[in-house]
């Protein structure tokens, strides 16, 4: 009898495994968190052979402390990090080089050489990407220029290539399964999203051969077995976190949009089947879908500094002692006295994608107090993302109509309420925590048939908390015309 699905969410600093059952609880859940490795600044790396050995020990004594046997699990679902990429020897799986982490920007010479080639609109109608060093692309050719006698072995196909999830896939089946999911593919910068395949010319651009990349599958789909405690498991579900997360919200209809608030925050659309490209500083990328199915499209907005300037807050300036202290000192007053506060620690990213921009507060007096500081921090997450929304309206020919959450910083009800009224949306928050790690048990439930349908999910992810929107237009405009000359006066500066 199959009571169980094992969902392995690999994020960026720790691996985790989580346990659910037919009703979406969690059973049981383990973490491991695994180094960082920080070569020069800017650089970023993990130990390939960390990330597995943390994701092994995580589904282990999860599966331990939840005393279910392994003979009661029906399926694996995988989520992961995005972009990070790892290269390893066919014959031994032995990595050739630490796992280039997606923030690294060490391959910023190499985009700027193809920025420079001119070959900006032709990277963005091929693979809906801006061209950045966060995406893998660059990452494989560093390793095949960089690290000694790999490019030789890449030509003669002893060398394959993956993001995370085609790794843990890779080790856990003692190599069989050399996959990945078009989600993950979709950010590599490799693929191309018409034809859902890897694209000749750009492998041919970036000298990247083909026979070093995995097949691509829908993320609903039966990638193969794994090795578990004396089991054979079927993995059958991967996504990336971002559309992993959309899918456990169950975005499913074109218009609907999540935002994930952690560090930074990450909004994604489900456009459907319309790959649609943004005039408005989004990127386009693929979304969830399962076997059979058409391939289905989001738009996609990052802002780089979310919870981060809560944290910030806490850490740096200690006007706070707990994130969730931000809550009580914002609602003492009954709006920020006209500050306004623009985390642009590192840039600013979608829609404006200015490098460039640093950190603001602008409209300071001397009645400007603590509450104050900390509340235009709070609302400064607010209007970012509503800046993404309206890059989605924008690009849309339907505007959407509610805002589901996620994410660390989803827990402050003061950020939500005002979220709904600068956006004019209902913002929905789910009970379920794990949007992310729901999306990759959906995903392999829904194909291994433990799950019947995307309603019986819809069903079990219904139970939310709703904050409509209450502020009037008037407050709601000027309030936008404020937030929009603190990011002229930002990057005038
Ligand atoms: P990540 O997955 O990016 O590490 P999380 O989803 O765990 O992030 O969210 C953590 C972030 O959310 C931190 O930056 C923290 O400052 C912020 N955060 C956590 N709780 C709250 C809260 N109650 N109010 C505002 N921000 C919060």
């Amino acid at each position: 009898m199959k009571k169980y699905i094992l969902a392995l969410d690999e994020g960026t600093t720790s691996a985790r495994a989580i346990l659910f059952d037919k009703n979406m609880n969690v059973v049981s859940i383990a973490q491991n968190e695994f180094p960082q490795i920080f070569p020069k600044p800017g650089w970023v790396e993990q130990n390939p052979l960390e990330i597995y050995a943390s994701q092994y020990a995580a589904m282990t004594e999860c599966v331990a402390l939840s005393g279910a046997a392994p003979e009661e699990i029906a399926a694996v679902g995988i989520t992961n990090q995005r972009e990070t990429t790892i290269v390893w020897e066919k014959s031994t799986g032995r990595p050739v080089f630490n796992a280039i982490v997606w923030q690294c920007r060490r391959t910023a010479g190499i985009c700027e050489k193809l920025e420079e080639a001119g070959l900006a609109d032709k990277i963005a109608e091929k693979t809906g990407l801006k061209i950045d060093a966060y995406f893998s692309g660059t990452k494989i050719k560093w390793i095949l220029d960089n690290v000694e006698g790999a490019r030789e072995k890449a030509e003669a196909g002893e060398l394959l290539f993956g993001t995370v999830d085609t790794w843990l896939m890779w080790k856990l089946s003692s190599g069989r399964i050399h996959l990945t999911d078009h989600t993950n593919a979709s950010r590599t910068m490799l693929y191309n999203l018409r034809t859902g395949d890897w694209d000749e010319e750009l492998l041919k651009i970036l000298g990247i051969p083909r026979s070093m990349l995995p097949g691509i599958a829908p993320s609903g789909h039966l990638y193969g077995n794994i090795d578990f405690l004396g089991v054979s498991l079927p993995v059958c579900g991967v996504a990336g976190d971002q559309q992993s997360a959309l899918f456990g919200q169950c975005c499913f209809a074109p218009g609907e949009m999540k935002n994930t608030y952690g560090t930074g925050c990450f909004l994604l659309a489900n456009t459907g089947s319309d790959i649609v490209r943004s005039k408005s500083g989004l990127i386009t990328t693929v979304a969830a879908t399962l076997d059979g199915e058409a391939r289905e499209y989001a738009l996609e907005g990052s802002v780089f500094v979310g919870g981060a300037v809560i944290k910030w807050l806490r850490d740096s300036m200690k006007l706070i002692d707990e994130a969730h202290d931000s809550e009580y000192f914002a609602r003492k007053i009954k709006d920020t006295g006209g500050v306004y506060m623009v985390p642009a620690f590192s840039g600013l990213g979608a829609p404006y994608w200015d490098m460039h921009a640093q950190g603001t507060i602008v409209g300071v007096t001397g009645g400007t107090g603590r509450a104050h500081i900390i509340r235009a921090a709070l609302e400064s997450i607010a209007y970012q993302t509503e800046d993404v929304i309206r890059s989605v309206s924008s690009d849309m020919d339907k505007p959407p109509v509610s805002l589901k959450v996620d994410g660390g910083a989803s827990a402050n009800g003061f950020l939500m309420q005002f979220q709904a009224d600068i956006s004019g949306l209902d913002v929905v928050r789910a009970d379920m925590k794990e949007a992310t790690a729901a999306g990759a048990a959906y995903l392999a439930g829904l194909t291994c048939g433990f799950f019947k349908d995307r309603e019986e999910i819809k069903a079990l992810a219904s139970a939310a908390k709703i904050f409509s929107p209450e502020m009037d237009n008037d407050t709601r405009k000027q309030k936008l015309d404020g937030w929009h000359r603190a990011i002229k006066a930002c990057r005038a500066y």
